[in-house]
């Protein structure tokens, strides 16, 4: 089986590709219908890709299997959030919430009912880099923070370990790991490299990835960031101005040494 996890819209199976899946759907009442056997067996995780749709029919269905709720406006679409914590009795649940005004309250919200977060952060406008800034507080400073909220959560443990791993990874990018299908059927790269093709082998590490395609721009070079980065604001857009994003990295590895240092000390 290849190394591959493929990205697919429920419509699009079965896909004739050997590989993992992860299934998005607006009607999930249509998966246990459709994923049985050994699709059924492929599939290591689902994506409900409207928060207005019904996920009753995915409560008690095969339990463990992590479910992603995608949140398309933050502003406008974090109560719909309430009429899903029935999956968090029988499944590992995470929001996925973009970086736009007002992402922050849906982030509260989201954390109060228990759910997991992944903050689709893209290239985020310097406007922004403040309420992110607070968001980032309110994880590190919070104690009902139970849940993680990606990417602030693997970055920090990356350098709390001294063993930063690039945002690739942590968001779930890996461009060696992950495809895209679209609704039509074409395959693609996913998330922001979506528009782009590569020439480097199928066997490429991660770092021949960085080296050679990810992280060429002149900023990564020697960007102190670079390791818990790898060169991932740069894209889309690669002339996008880190200041902001520099500055996150900078508090939560403050944030590192803070956590080491208080371990350190021991029990006061
Ligand atoms: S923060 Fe910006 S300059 Fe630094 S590695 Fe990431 S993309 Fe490159």
């Amino acid at each position: 089986m290849s190394e591959y996890i493929y990205n697919i819209p429920a419509q699009q199976l079965p896909i004739e590709r050997e590989g993992w899946l992860i299934v998005r759907t607006d009607e999930p009442a249509v998966l246990p219908t459709i994923l049985t056997g050994d699709d059924l067996g492929a599939v290591v995780a689902v994506q409900l890709s409207s928060l207005a749709s019904d996920s009753e029919a995915l409560n008690a269905w095969t339990a463990g299997l992590p479910i992603e709720l995608m949140m398309d406006d933050p502003a406008a679409e974090f109560p719909l959030l309430y009429r899903h914590t029935n999956l968090l009795d029988h499944h590992p649940v995470r929001v996925v919430i973009p970086v736009r005004p007002g992402f922050a309250k849906a982030v509260k919200v989201a954390v109060a009912l228990e759910f997991a977060v992944r903050l689709d952060v893209g290239q985020p406008d310097p406007a922004l880099i403040e309420e992110l800034a607070a968001v980032l507080e309110f994880y590190l400073r919070q104690s009902s923070v139970a849940q993680p909220i990606e990417y602030f959560h693997g970055t920090l443990l990356g350098l709390f370990h001294a063993e930063p791993l690039p945002l690739w990874v942590i968001q779930d990018e890996e461009p060696g790991v992950m495809r895209y299908v679209t609704d039509e059927g074409r395959e693609t790269m996913v998330g922001r490299l979506a528009e782009h093709q590569f020439a480097l082998p199928p066997d490429a590490s991660l770092v021949d990835w960085t080296e050679q395609a990810l992280a060429t721009a002149e900023d990564c070079r020697d960007c102190e960031f670079f390791l818990s980065c790898g060169g991932y604001f740069k894209w889309p857009r690669a002339d996008y101005d880190c200041g902001g994003v520099k500055r996150i990295f900078g508090l939560l590895r403050d944030a590192a040494a803070e956590l080491r240092r208080d371990l350190e000390a021991g029990p006061a």
